[in-house]
């Protein structure tokens, strides 16, 4: 929320930004847009909880919202049971979440997602009967009326939004779903009207927008998003793109959209490691090539970011869409010149496409209110409070600023001589420096709040007398893995290495392959980050000018830096190592790993430390002992909770809350630990 009394002055800070944008019969209050995201929200159908997710966010100034992609049919819908507007009674569902929008000032377009091969289900249907890597369902070949149907099927979901009261509509065109599907020979490979030549192949995404056009009529947006750059082998070619660009222009679009990668695509697009604004590039190219407005997108994530990229020219609007789960007031805050106050989005996916590629409801790390809209909520305090908080990690911070927003008086205390707690060892890891922003971010959000911080006290039970509550965030301590000689100088903790940047050796071996394990992996055998110099990780994943190669993939394939050192990574359990990584992100950190030829071993028994290395065996029986001989070891075996201050408190009688790590040390994260810490203030 804003503070009353700040200034309005963020037009002079992002001028491009925030100008108007006129679309002919309708005029966009900004150059911003939230783009569509899957959040499970339409498949819950309460449409209470729905409306006030998209009102929130028209309320925070975004001058134009996506939907999540809605099913024009049940074979085109991403999986069995996905939303669409299939009957009057979800046009009129729908109508509940239009209204809210537009009485809080915003304009909402619905976007109509057929996902051809990538629908999770046997009924899916495609170009051709090519199975995609990503799906077990073989896709069914369309005939000629198929085709007509799966058409007609995506014109009536367009015309039903306007019926909704929609102001438009998205047709997804990218991102490797069924539109996209016909326009390569990846996956089309058919010999008739809408297949072989490419004025053939782009016959179906272009039909699909003219005959929209003609059925809504000429005062309704209709977005196509186009895949500008596809990342997969036999992808489009730049001459493909623009001349699809002009015929979908030709055809009636309102606004071009940017899709960045295909989802099968071995290149990361989204993650906390592509570098910020690391697509607009490509956007750019097509400007001048049409008249429409065109919109970028991917890891753009502040309003600086997105008004240079305006500035630049690289595209008229810049869309962003977790940055609005993150905050939904991200317009509004750039609007008063209070930027710093944005919470900002880490792209780190943990509680946005890990839960929905999970089946669970989306959500915010930073945010959790977000999607829980109509349940989270920070009302005043009837009473207010006089509240003590020890610990200034994720989960002291975030209880500090609810509980404050609610009108308690919060004393927030940390030993350490800065906020962050752990975040301030994440924020060193190569491809994590958004932490960086997270840090800043709460700064910035404990200056403006009533809370009085103490930093640099450790404090004591003896010191938490004449609080209404105490709540204790003293987070975690490593895990001792008690393995022999561990005491030797040659072996550090992950502490040591993050924190102190102690001195590490040539060869490495890592006991422990959690996230913990292997983020130092990263930082071991990175020396600049990638994610701060756009060429390196353009050339370390093997992107190229799709201009000069098909599909932007270099024939080259990645091209890493070389590793600063030998690391080998080690697990006791025999499974893939990161199993346990982030569902959507652990395949990127294990081939960043891979790439620069980390060894990685399960199934190990540590033996024995010695000054030559660490000894190992496998299995049971302790097969095949050997020596890893390196110069330095690094624990990175879990952690325990530190709760040496609650036990202490209760000893005296006193009755702590106790979150975060503080709480339960498995399996935490800062998503667990923020989401804990609000809730905990939102019932104090
Ligand atoms: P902490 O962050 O540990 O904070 C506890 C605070 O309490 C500390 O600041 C400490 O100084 C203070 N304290 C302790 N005792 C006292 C006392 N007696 N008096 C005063 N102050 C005291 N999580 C993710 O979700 N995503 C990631 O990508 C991610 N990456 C990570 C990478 C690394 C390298 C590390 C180390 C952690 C990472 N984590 C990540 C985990 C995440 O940082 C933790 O889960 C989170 O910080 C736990 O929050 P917390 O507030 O419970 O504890
Ligand atoms: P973790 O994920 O629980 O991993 C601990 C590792 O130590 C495991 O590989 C485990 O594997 C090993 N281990 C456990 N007990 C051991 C013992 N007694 N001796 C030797 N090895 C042992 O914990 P973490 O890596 O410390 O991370 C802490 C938390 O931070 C995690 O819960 C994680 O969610 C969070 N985090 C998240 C991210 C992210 O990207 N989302 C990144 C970093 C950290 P074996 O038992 O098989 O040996
Ligand atoms: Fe961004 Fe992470 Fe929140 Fe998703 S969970 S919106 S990636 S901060």
């Amino acid at each position: 929320m804003l503070p009353a009394n700040v200034e309005r002055d963020g037009m002079s800070n992002y001028p491009h930004l925030l100008a108007p944008l006129d679309l002919g019969f309708t005029k966009l209050k900004n150059r911003v847009l939230m783009g569509s995201m899957h959040t499970g929200l339409e498949e819950t159908r309460d449409w209470n909880r729905v409306a006030e997710f998209y009102a929130t966010r028209a309320r925070g100034g975004v001058a134009l919202m996506v939907t999540g992609g809605m099913a024009p049919n049940k074979e085109g819908g991403v999986f069995p049971g996905a939303a669409g507007l299939f009957t009057t009674e979800d046009i009129t569902n729908h109508k509940i979440v239009t209204d809210r929008v537009h009485e809080a000032g915003g304009k909402i377009a619905m976007q109509v997602l057929h996902a051809g091969r990538y629908a999770y289900g046997p009924e899916c249907v495609a170009p051709s009967d090519i199975k995609s890597p990503i799906s077990p369902f073989k896709p069914k070949a369309l005939d000629a009326q198929g085709i007509e149907k799966q058409i007609a099927d995506i014109v009536t979901a367009v015309v039903r939004a306007r019926e909704a009261g929609y102001d438009g509509a998205e047709i997804m065109g990218s991102e490797g779903y069924f539109l996209n599907q016909f326009l390569v020979t990846h996956t089309n490979r058919r010999e008739d009207e809408w297949g072989g030549s490419y004025e053939n192949r782009m016959r179906l995404p272009v039909e699909v927008v003219r005959r929209a056009r003609a059925a809504v009529g000429q005062d309704f947006i209709l977005i196509y998003r186009l895949s500008m750059i596809d990342l997969i082998p036999n992808g489009s070619t730049w001459d493909e793109v623009v001349t699809l660009a002009k015929a979908v222009e030709a055809a009636g679009a309102t606004i071009i959209n940017t899709g960045i990668g295909w989802h099968e695509a071995r290149i990361p697009t989204i993650a906390t490691s592509v570098p910020r604004r690391a697509f607009t590039w490509v956007t750019k190219k097509l400007m001048g090539e049409v008249s429409i407005p065109i919109i970028t997108s991917n890891r753009i994530n502040t309003p600086q970011v997105g008004e240079d990229v305006l500035t630049d020219g690289c595209a008229d609007m810049v869309s962003m869409a977790r940055p609005f789960l993150a905050d939904p007031d991200f317009v509004a805050k750039a609007q008063a010149g209070k930027a710093e106050l944005i919470t900002p989005c880490i792209a780190c996916n943990q509680a946005c496409l890990d839960h929905t590629f999970s089946g669970k409801m989306s959500s915010c790390l930073v945010n959790p209110a977000a999607c829980h809209e109509t349940e989270l909520v920070l009302t005043n305090a009837a009473t207010p409070k006089s509240v003590a908080i020890v610990g200034a990690g994720p989960a002291g911070l975030s209880t500090a600023l609810a509980a404050a927003q609610r009108g308690h008086k919060v004393s927030l205390f940390d030993k350490a001589d800065e906020i962050g707690g752990q975040l301030n060892m994440a924020k060193q890891v190569p491809g994590k420096e958004e932490f960086v922003g997270l840090v800043d971010y709460y700064h910035a959000a404990l200056a403006e709040s009533s809370v009085s911080l103490f930093l640099g006290q450790t404090v004591t039970a003896d010191d938490l007398t004449g609080f209404d509550d105490v709540i204790i965030a003293t987070g975690v301590m490593p895990r001792d893995p008690q393995i022999a000689g561990q005491d030797g100088p040659n072996v550090l903790s992950y502490i040591d290495v993050l924190r102190h940047k102690a001195p590490v050796g040539q060869r490495v071996a890592i006991i422990g392959a959690g996230g913990i394990g292997f983020d130092v992996a990263e930082f071991l055998v990175t020396n600049d980050s990638p994610t701060e110099d756009l060429d390196a990780w353009l050339t370390e994943w093997g992107v190229g000018d799709p201009q000069n190669m098909r599909g932007g993939i270099r024939p080259e394939g990645p091209q890493p830096e070389a590793a600063t050192r030998q690391v080998t990574l080690l697990q006791r359990k025999a499974q893939k190592l990161g199993k346990g990584l982030g569902k959507t992100t652990g395949w990127i950190h294990r081939a960043a790993l891979q790439m620069k030829d980390v060894q990685m071993i399960g199934g190990v028994n540590y033996e024995e430390i010695t000054k030559d290395g660490l000894r190992v065996s496998f299995g049971e029986t302790r097969d095949d002992p050997q020596l890893i001989e390196v110069d330095t070891i690094v624990l990175c075996a879990g952690q325990l909770p530190e709760r040496s201050l609650a036990d202490a408190l209760i000893a005296k009688g006193v009755t702590p809350h106790i979150i975060g790590g503080a709480d339960k040390a498995a399996e935490l994260d800062a998503k667990r630990a923020i989401d804990q810490g609000t809730r905990l203030a939102a019932q104090l």
